[in-house]
């Protein structure tokens, strides 16, 4: 059970079973390309107690300072007190943003994020002019920056643009392929990257679901799942998007045996964080709300590996390629969720695997602002993923999250790396065809 904030913030004794450990500090991601003590997970408590306790006012250095944890959560896995720094971190964020307001880009995506036709309008725009600033990078799967723009380098990979998204796509009900008496029944829950940006995910997923001759519902009312917006102190945004989403998830959970969503952060958000972020603001009703809708909500892999017949069925059926894959474990799948060993099960019939040195190791992505304003860490953070991806020499890397996949595109991109990214679902998708 997490702390909460307010149990955490006894910094007095904190402070001390922290100075006589240290046990986070090697694998805190910020401090292994920024080496000073302040960006540390013990550098953030510190200062966080200080802060706590009116010694330390919110300027613009510790506001710098606080911004550039990655929440990784890598600290949070090793710490023998289970000090749980990402969320006190996430808390002194929402004070951040109070105190100095959100930047206007960002209040534009929130909004956009909230307002799921406005976005459908402006990806289609998107999608129409891409090609005046970016050029179409199939390979990479991508787009690159022909110039130089605001907070984007050029050359830098970003994602591509559908041109109509997954959500507008697909009927709301996908019957199973033969009829049955009772066939299972699944919903899912895309997320914006792949609802938008990286269309294999949502047709891998589906046609998966076809061949297990399972009854796909597509909710289309479905929002943001709110994690761009928690993790960077946009709290009203928050509360909006969870409270539309809980209600409208309880109008239909009852008729769905699962919920899936093939990305980990949305995943991790809806599972672990919308309980905490209700908790911590004092809403118990919502919380409770968050917890029952939460029970049927399951990362796609870890349900396929854990429910269905899928691991037989590649077996039996699916195509064996050459074509070896590396897997990149997401902070928000293994170290928040416990799910690494499902993606894996289901891959290891048809792609030989090669593990990377340090899958565990963060690759960067860091949040809205660690891409925008602080991009020069996510940079740095990416160097040595991409190295050691590359050093395994597989034709793809895979990991189930759209967030590691731009960051990790983009690594392997600055690298020159000829390494493809794909989410397990793709890779699936494509062994079941044959
Ligand atoms: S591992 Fe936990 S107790 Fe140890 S220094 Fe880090 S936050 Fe403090
Ligand atoms: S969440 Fe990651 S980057 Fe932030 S303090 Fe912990 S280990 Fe460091």
């Amino acid at each position: 059970m997490p702390k909460s904030v307010e149990e955490i913030f006894d910094f007095s004794q904190t402070s001390d079973a922290c100075i006589k450990c240290g046990k986070c500090i090697p694998v805190c991601t910020i401090h292994q390309i920024n080496p000073d003590e302040t960006t540390s997970p013990r550098g953030f408590i510190d200062l966080l107690g200080a802060y706590k306790r009116g010694d330390l006012a919110l300027d613009s250095t510790t506001k710098s300072i606080f911004e550039s944890c990655f929440l990784c959560t890598n600290c949070v896995d090793v710490c023998p007190n289970s000090l749980p720094t990402d969320m006190v971190i996430e808390a002194v964020r929402a004070d951040i943003a109070k105190e100095f307001g959100m930047p206007l880009f960002k209040r534009v995506a929130f909004y956009l994020l909230e307002h799921r036709k406005v976005m459908d309008i402006v990806m289609k725009f998107g999608f129409m002019f891409k090609t005046c600033a970016f050029s179409i990078e199939e390979a990479k799967g991508g787009l690159k920056a022909r110039f130089a723009m605001p907070m984007v380098k050029k050359g830098r990979l970003i994602p591509s643009m559908m041109k109509r998204s997954f959500l507008n796509r697909y009927p709301e009900h996908i019957p199973a392929t033969t009829p049955q008496a009772k066939p299972m029944r699944v919903a899912i829950f895309i997320g914006c990257l792949g609802n938008y940006n990286y269309a294999g995910i949502g047709e891998s997923l589906v046609e998966i679901l076809k061949a297990l001759n399972i009854e796909i519902f597509i909710p289309k009312d479905q929002l943001c799942c709110g994690a761009p917006a928690y993790f960077t102190g946009a709290v009203d945004s928050v509360e909006r998007m969870t409270k539309a989403n809980i209600a409208y998830f309880e109008s239909f959970m009852d008729s769905c045996d699962a919920m899936l969503i093939p990305e980990a952060t949305c995943s991790a958000m809806v599972k672990h964080d919308w309980e905490i972020f209700f908790r911590n603001h004092d809403m118990p009703e919502w919380e409770a709300r968050a917890k029952a809708v939460a029970q049927k909500i399951h990362m796609a892999t870890a349900w396929l590996d854990e429910h269905t017949q899928l691991q037989s069925l590649l077996k039996e059926r699916g195509a064996s390629f050459d074509t070896a894959v590396t897997y990149h474990d997401p902070c928000h799948a293994k170290k928040v969720q416990g799910i690494s060993q499902q993606p894996r099960n289901l891959l290891a019939p048809n792609y030989p695997l090669i593990e990377m040195s340090d899958p565990d190791r963060c690759c960067g992505f860091g949040g809205v602002t660690m891409q925008t304003e602080k991009f020069h860490f996510a940079e740095a953070a990416g160097k040595p993923k991409a190295a050691m991806i590359e050093q395994t020499q597989a034709h793809y890397v895979s990991a189930e999250c759209s967030a590691c996949r731009m960051q990790i595109s983009q690594s392997l991109n600055e690298a020159n790396a000829k390494t493809i990214f794909k989410n397990p679902l793709e890779l699936i998708a494509k062994a079941l065809k044959g």
